[in-house]
């Protein structure tokens, strides 16, 4: 992947813009035409030409042609949220009736979509387990027309064999929807494997600064122009374009970032590994992680998230550990500049948020773009009581 070439220079037409660098914000809602020839032929290719920002806005395509050719996808869309670009995703493709099979743990969210919200508009989910293909196979029903996988999930980082998965919903006419997220398209690229949909959450790794929240999905031309005639435009859920310059902005350093928190993470869960206060590390290319080869035949490295269940069922030493850490933030999302950690016990006593596979000493943690000694320091002294 010529990611020097994607990153500064495809979609970027500086001669259109004064040779500018850096490519301007298009601020407008809509687009003058020179002609009624002009306008008659853009109302009729809205998704090809300029009319309307809930549509097509220049510096938001800028974007949309540097997120389809990291994934090896034909094209793709921005929203204003992950979650959105997933319920759009997962829209365009049911009917009522239809029914859809899915990993379980996926994100919250996700899981809110398909056991509240499409249940009301009779498509219906099974849940089954991603390690288990025959499971998974054996729950395609005669209305099944999706397959929703997420790998690895972003709690206990399971994963699902993507080459696979896509034989078997392609071999039951089902398309297969992954969110990509925690690898990014840097460490991973399911459409190569054969997957039809590949949804981020941008707030993630793709913006990369903590102060954006968007959303990618990124498919076939096909799939694509019909998703933007229907879900994209009517659901209206797009992003601005100052937004768009920022996530190309974050986007530049993508593979920098990647590479930093992986060999971070890296060394942190070997550090992890091997300590007395730890009972299990969960990070795919560590080498206790239960399904170790199959990270490292789909998935080029793993970033810097994981999680690690400490020895302990007290929430008061937890508590303790948490307050000795002085560069972690508590805080949810990950893949910003920042590290942070996300303890079960902050999902504790709140209805519908307990999760009985996080237990009092189960701990998600973020390596962000810190030196490594410096966070393994940190965690080392917050740990030395144990
Ligand atoms: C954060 C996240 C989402 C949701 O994305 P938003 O941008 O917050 O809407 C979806 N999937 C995964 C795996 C996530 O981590």
């Amino acid at each position: 992947m010529d990611y020097a070439h994607i990153l500064n220079h495809l979609g970027e037409n500086r001669d259109q813009y004064f040779g500018a660098v850096s490519p301007p914000i298009v601020q407008t809602s809509n687009f003058a035409f020179n002609s009624l020839d002009s306008f008659r032929a853009s109302m009729g290719n809205e998704l090809g030409t300029h009319m309307y920002t809930r549509g097509n806005n220049p510096t938001v395509q800028i974007l949309r042609k540097k997120l389809a050719a990291l994934e090896s996808a034909e094209d793709c869309l921005v929203f204003a949220s992950g979650s959105g670009a997933i319920a759009n995703a997962v829209i365009s493709q049911v009917n009522q009736g239809d029914h859809i099979v899915c990993v379980q743990s996926a994100y919250s969210w996700t899981n809110k979509l398909l056991k509240e919200f499409l249940p009301r508009f009779g498509v219906s989910t099974t849940f089954v387990d991603g390690k288990d293909l025959v499971a998974m196979e054996n729950a395609i029903q005669e209305h099944t027309k999706v397959l929703f996988l997420e790998s690895p999930t972003s709690m206990h980082m399971e994963l699902q064999d993507l080459p696979a998965c896509a034989e078997i919903a392609k071999r039951h006419g089902l398309v297969s929807i992954i969110d990509n997220s925690y690898a990014s398209p840097y460490y991973q690229r399911p459409i190569e494997m054969g997957i039809d949909i590949v949804t981020h959450s941008g707030t993630k790794y793709i913006n990369g600064h903590s102060d954006i929240v968007c959303g990618v999905v990124c498919a076939s031309h096909e799939i694509i122009s019909r998703m933007f005639s229907k879900e994209y435009m009517t659901l209206g859920g797009i992003i601005s374009p100052h937004d768009a310059s920022q996530i190309l902005r974050g986007l530049r350093t993508l593979p920098l970032r990647m590479k930093q928190s992986n060999a971070s993470a890296g060394i942190i869960c070997d550090f992890l590994g091997t300590h007395q206060a730890v009972e299990a590390v969960y990070y795919p290319h560590h080498p206790s992680f239960v399904q170790y080869e199959l990270a490292h035949k789909q998935m080029s490295g793993c970033g810097g998230l994981f999680a690690v269940q400490f020895k302990t069922d007290s929430r008061d030493k937890m508590e303790t550990f948490f307050n000795s850490l002085t560069r972690f933030l508590l805080a949810v999302s990950w893949g910003g500049h920042e590290s942070l950690v996300l303890p079960a016990v902050a999902l504790y006593d709140i209805p519908g948020k307990e999760n009985p596979d996080m237990p009092v000493g189960f701990v998600r943690f973020y390596i962000g773009l810190e030196d490594a000694e410096i966070l393994m320091e940190d965690i080392k002294n917050a740990l030395a009581d144990w």
